[in-house]
């Protein structure tokens, strides 16, 4: 038998905190038998005196175990179960397009994901933006869209690591998200409610990254690696750059277009490619589907040029409710803005620096994400034809397009987006998009 206040007390000091002494607290969480200001004050103390990784692996597990864990076992599924996910970005719509890409390449994809935060986009709010489409099926489609497809992307169950959910909201309003202790534990407890085989992670850097410096985003994707892999998911990391939209475009239906056009091979933008590419070829090799990264990228190349990978997006759209010819008349089903102005650049140039949180929060403004939970939101509008980093710029040129309910609402999102990007005459030298692979 424990005593909540001495387990407080111990990590206050510094002290390591035993398994028990973790599973013990985090049940408290879930029963609510600890009360909002001892999770608060143990979230603090963890914010200064850190966890170990024995400890974060049982916080973690602890969290994972605090509501359903979903079990694939007794569906003798011919693959392994797999899955992404990112600390979030603007323009990054990788989801979209690599669920189907893996399901097409054999592996088995429950993909549970969020909606937008901050700055950054949702995958949950893209999938929204399409009529009918439901992202909260019931436990036994879900199961089935996965059997079937080999793919279903959906919503959070309040019964996926409820632990979770009071910590983040009171982590929230404490001034405790920043430890990467809690940050790792928090993702993973999600994701191992899954019942994942395996997971890359896509740690982002740059202007538009949750985590501020590189070095932050290196020690979370190391944490993330360690504390997966401890507690029993194959477990990898690539940090990618976020110092720009992944994608040119930036805004629910916007982007989901931009999924259609990528899986049909009308347009793939380069960096939204090659990080595609580069996260889906980990998943391979981490699900055992590919020997190596040669093998996995000739393996996801033949699912996007035979049409297989697009095949499974439209399967799961319909599966789960969406119109069945998605595909083929994406402009008859998605929304669109009833203004689209061009945005001019104020400068000559080459683009020198992008403030891409700034970007993202053009979205929100123009009602594409939240400013407050409750909040909801306008498919259609965004940002389209994203100028990127390094291209050259005449005065006047379109830097990019914004999609707005109200002229006014254009025009000033167009002043954001021009005090969002940097022109200057010499072209800065290109910055890495994927920095590197933490395994
Ligand atoms: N995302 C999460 O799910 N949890 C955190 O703590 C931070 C980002």
């Amino acid at each position: 038998m424990f005593l909540t206040q001495e387990i407080i007390r111990k990590k206050r000091d510094g002290g390591v905190l035993s398994a028990q002494e973790i599973a013990f607290f985090v049940g408290g969480i879930t029963d609510g038998s600890v009360s909002e200001g001892q999770i608060a004050a143990l979230a603090m103390a963890v914010y200064f005196n850190d966890m170990n990784l024995d400890e974060r692996v049982a916080f973690t597990l602890g969290m994972r175990d605090s509501g359903h864990v979903l079990d694939w076992r007794d569906l003798n599924l011919p693959g392994p179960i797999l899955d992404k996910h990112s600390t979030g970005g603007v323009g990054d719509l990788v989801s979209l397009t690599l669920g189907p890409m893996i399901a097409a390449c054999g592996g088995f994809v429950p993909m549970i994901s969020g909606r937008g935060l901050g700055h950054t986009g949702g995958t949950l709010d893209k999938f929204d933006s399409i009529p009918g489409y439901s992202t909260v099926p019931d436990n036994d489609l879900f199961r089935k869209v996965v059997r079937e497809v080999g793919v279903a992307i959906i919503g959070q169950t309040a019964q996926l690591a409820p632990a979770d959910k009071r910590v983040y909201g009171i982590r929230d309003v404490t001034a405790t998200v920043e430890s990467v202790a809690m940050i790792t534990a928090s993702i993973l407890a999600k994701k191992l409610s899954a019942g994942l085989d395996a997971l890359v992670m896509d740690v982002k850097v740059g202007s538009g990254a949750f985590m501020p410096t590189y070095e932050k985003s290196l020690e979370l994707a190391e944490s993330i690696v360690a504390v997966g892999n401890g507690a029993g998911m194959q477990t990898a990391a690539l940090l990618t750059d976020m110092n720009q939209p992944l994608a040119p475009c930036a805004g629910n239906a916007i982007e989901m277009r931009a999924a259609i056009d990528y899986l049909t091979g009308k347009s793939r933008p380069a960096r939204l490619h090659e990080v595609t590419l580069a996260l889906c070829a980990q998943m391979l090799i981490v699900g055992d589907l590919a020997a190596n990264e040669a093998e996995a990228r000739a393996k996801l190349m033949a699912a996007l040029e035979s049409g297989q990978a697009a095949e499974r997006f439209a399967r799961m759209v319909s599966a789960l409710g969406g119109p069945g010819d998605l595909i083929e008349r994406a402009d008859h089903h998605l929304p669109t803005a009833p203004i689209v102005i061009p945005v001019p650049a104020v400068d000559a140039g080459f683009v020198s620096a992008i403030d891409c949180r700034a970007l993202g929060l053009v979205v929100v403004g123009l009602g594409g994400g939240r400013r407050r939970p409750s909040d909801s939101i306008d498919f259609a509008v965004g940002l389209s034809d994203l100028a990127e980093l390094g291209a050259p710029i005449e005065f006047g040129q379109p830097i990019a397009f914004v999609h707005a309910n109200t002229g006014a609402e254009a025009r000033q999102a167009a002043r954001d987006v021009q005090a969002a990007f940097q022109i200057s005459r010499v072209a800065a030298a290109p910055v890495p998009l994927v920095y590197r692979a933490v395994r």
